[in-house]
């Protein structure tokens, strides 16, 4: 899963008015702004310097430049002069990638001893950017505005959250998600309108029957299986004596990598309903999967697989653990909740080692499976700041939801609870997060993120054109 060289465009907006020498200053210090943000933006993208643009077709070929390279997940786009906007109406019509304006300055202050009309008219961001920033509003582009000075930390902080949403849009765009099986029986919330996601965001959503998997798990030779254990007991600790059901999950492990990689899959689903063929429930190793970055939603939830895999993505240069997580049940006396799922939680939010355990399961007939078991809080701290994010299909549309909540260390053992489990506040306060959750029609998967914020996830909502409602 590692990362493409992923691009933004710097586009800074001119005109001919100026004459030579002020073009020049505004390519050089153009120049100068790109190499800065790529010595503090370099992991999460490349910065790509382009020529001033002067006049509606520049604008437009940049524009289209920019909509046809497969590399660039993003646009940033800056007047250093003042740029006519309706030479822009053309070019931004061809542009199809999310949008950043950035309104800043070459200088910093004003060179009070100095400054002339020379001066004025070469730097007069605050004049250009404002008619550029009128285009934007009329026709109507969904756009990130970042104010301040292009070396201030809170301006790198702000184009460095453009830079992970617009790469997550990008990937999302391109997303094949398989399901094995289909939704949960008569499960609701799970459910969704795939094409419309498709037209919406880009997802190939497509079922496999579980046999396609199963045919390659049966491929899986003895001697594969005995070196995936190998790998297992050098990471985790083993609690079971039975180590036929954990090498089951190690086959399960690799057929499932080979799918998902031949076909170009970055998510998946499965469901404890339609396990035709299959011994055990995948539990081990979606878990596995999960904590490389594939998303993954039980009870055929694509919405919630691929919401996982983009935030992964979008997180993918930052501390902190995103994945699948379930509400499940509450301590209502000390308002927290406890998350988890039937197995399939991600060892990205394990605290300390994980211990492969094999127990049954309470539903279903299947064979016991094993299963990574781990309490998630960071080791260093007590509580830690994440956010919750599920996405419903309304029918007029997708909603999606976002909560602030607080992971606290969990209170006491659970010596007999037998799945890896995280627990949480709910923020301002139990009741009224619940309680505005319940509103929204927020559904009980999520994903949950140590690594993202609020302002991430509105970012995102934003330059999706998606609808978002807030509970903090
Ligand atoms: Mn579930």
């Amino acid at each position: 899963m590692m990362s493409k060289p992923y691009k933004l465009y710097f586009i800074t907006g001119s005109q001919d008015l100026y004459g030579e020498d002020t073009l020049k200053k505004a390519a050089q210090h153009s120049r100068e702004i790109t190499e800065h943000l790529n010595s503090r933006l370099g992991d999460a993208a490349h910065i790509e310097c382009m020529p001033v643009v002067r006049n509606s077709e520049e604008i437009a070929d940049t524009c289209r430049k920019a909509s046809c390279d497969r590399d660039c997940v993003g646009v940033i786009v800056w007047m250093h002069t003042f740029s006519p906007a309706k030479m822009w109406i053309k070019g931004l019509q061809r542009l199809h990638k999310p949008l950043c304006h950035l309104h800043t300055q070459y200088n910093e202050t004003l060179p009070y001893d100095t400054i002339d009309m020379d001066f004025m008219n070469l730097n007069q961001s605050a004049h250009g950017d404002r008619e550029f920033g009128f285009i934007l509003a009329r026709l109507g582009i969904k756009r990130h505005v970042v104010v301040g000075y292009y070396k201030d930390e809170r301006t790198v902080s702000e184009l460095r959250r453009f830079a992970e949403v617009a790469k997550a849009i990008s990937f999302s765009e391109n997303l094949k998600l398989a399901m094995f099986g289909s939704n949960m029986r008569e499960v609701a919330v799970t459910d969704g309108d795939r094409v419309e996601s498709q037209i919406k965001y880009g997802w190939e959503v497509n079922y496999y029957g579980i046999g396609d998997l199963n045919e390659l798990v049966s491929k899986v030779t003895p001697a594969e299986a005995e070196e995936k254990l190998r790998d297992y007991l050098s990471m985790y600790e083993l609690r079971t004596q039975d180590t036929g059901a954990v090498l089951e999950q190690a086959k399960m492990e690799i057929a499932l990598r080979r799918f998902l990689h031949s076909g170009g899959f970055k998510a998946f689903t499965d469901t404890f309903q339609d396990l035709h063929g299959l011994t055990q429930l995948p539990g081990l190793a979606v878990q596995r999967l999960m904590g490389e970055g594939y998303g993954f939603a039980a009870e055929g939830d694509y919405k919630t697989a691929a919401l996982c895999a983009i935030l992964w993505k979008m997180a993918e240069c930052r501390a902190g653990a995103t994945g699948f997580m379930e509400d499940y049940t509450y301590d209502m006396k000390d308002g927290l909740v406890l998350g988890a799922h039937m197995l399939e939680v991600s060892p990205a939010f394990a605290a300390d080692k994980p211990s492969i355990e094999v127990h049954p399961l309470s539903i279903g007939d299947k064979s016991a499976p094993a299963r990574l078991v781990f309490s998630g809080i960071p080791k260093d701290r007590n509580t830690c700041d994440a956010i919750a994010v599920c996405m419903t299909d309304m029918g007029k549309g997708f909603r999606m939801i976002c909560a602030e909540i607080e992971l606290v260390a969990q209170p006491k053992p659970m010596p007999k609870l037998p799945v890896a489990r995280l627990m949480w506040k709910l923020k301002p306060d139990f009741e009224t997060g619940a309680k505005k959750w319940l509103e929204a029609g927020g559904g009980h998967h999520t994903v949950v993120s140590s690594a993202l914020t609020m302002e991430d996830i509105e970012l995102f909502a934003k330059l999706t054109d998606t609808e978002l409602i807030v509970i903090k």
